[in-house]
């Protein structure tokens, strides 16, 4: 199983001529509706991948949280402990997306903000985790509820992996005696660690926590375990949209890596299920099953 902590959004896609300079007011030339939040996606690419997935999020009591959870039910992941919360709107994304794909987005985290660490713990003990579990959480949950995420694992077994995405400071669990497997990309791994380059990062990460994976874009990805660094070259695709290629090569690790499945192993089939996720155009454009692997 896979237990993901993370974030919900809806995302509003809007094509512009031109991306608005401040003052500036422009029309777009077309406006689409699309599901996102790192959790959300993170969970969907886990289930695709064959994993019993449970999210644990927060959206508000407005259309768009019930739109969203009918959103994660169709993609069989359990929303048993995804909470409402009526004293905040569903997290948004507004994505501005210019003629040449470059983009400005701008988001309004809302219920996201109100996930609590107590929720966390008592979701994480209500989902009675077992040790060959893994549970995923990202930059994007407030820091308590990661604190809580550490110290509601099992002593043993139960592998934690921490997306740092968006890159903040790594979450102090020292107390609860368990450190996670940081997932990063190579600007996040480099902020995270104050590391110039990447190969120092990835030492200097792997330091720090149980293991660290670095992804590397079409380069693919570099596993630091057990005082090793594995290169994973990824395979030659046509990227159309790289949106979402993180969230879907942590689903993908994830989901591998439940399946008792060897970290760089593990991280070779996340490093192809990326590559798959940028084919198409959207977050969600092409989530892999394991047949497309
Ligand atoms: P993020 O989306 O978090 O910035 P990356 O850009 O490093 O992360 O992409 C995550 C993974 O997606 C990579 O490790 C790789 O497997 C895959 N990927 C991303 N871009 C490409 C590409 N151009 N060609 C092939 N695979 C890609």
């Amino acid at each position: 199983r896979v237990v993901v902590i993370g974030s919900v959004n809806v995302d509003r896609i809007l094509r512009c001529p031109v991306l608005p300079s401040p003052g500036e007011t422009v029309l777009v030339t077309d406006a689409t509706q699309g599901f996102g939040g790192k959790g959300a996606n993170q969970a969907v690419a886990a289930a695709r991948m064959g994993a019993t997935t449970r999210l644990v999020a927060k959206v508000g009591a407005d259309a768009d949280g019930r739109a969203a959870l009918d959103d994660l039910r169709g993609a069989d992941v359990d929303t048993g402990a995804v909470l409402t919360d009526a004293a905040a709107p569903t997290g948004q994304a507004v994505v501005m997306v210019d003629p040449a794909g470059e983009n400005s987005i701008v988001v309004v985290p809302g219920a996201n903000t109100r996930l609590t660490a107590a929720e966390v713990t008592a979701a994480l003990t209500a989902a009675r985790l077992l040790p060959r579990d893994v549970v995923l959480t990202s930059g994007e949950v407030a820091e308590e509820c990661i604190r809580a995420t550490a110290a509601a694992l099992p002593a043993d077994g139960t592998l934690w992996l921490h997306n740092a995405a968006p890159a903040g400071p790594l979450p102090d669990t020292r107390s609860t005696g368990r450190r996670p497997l940081v997932v990063a990309n190579a600007l996040e791994a480099c902020q995270l660690t104050g590391a110039s380059t990447v190969t120092d990062a990835v030492r200097a990460l792997a330091d720090l926590t149980d293991g660290a994976v670095i992804t590397l874009g079409g380069a693919g990805a570099l596993v630091a375990a057990d005082g090793r660094i594995t290169e994973l070259p990824a395979p030659a695709v046509t990227a159309v949209d790289t949106t979402g290629a993180g969230d879907v090569f942590c689903g993908a690790l994830a989901a591998e890596l439940a399946r008792s499945t060897p970290l760089v192993e593990a991280a070779a089939v996340a490093v192809a299920a990326g590559a798959f996720a940028v084919t198409a155009l959207g977050a969600r454009g092409a989530l892999p099953r394991p047949a497309d692997i």
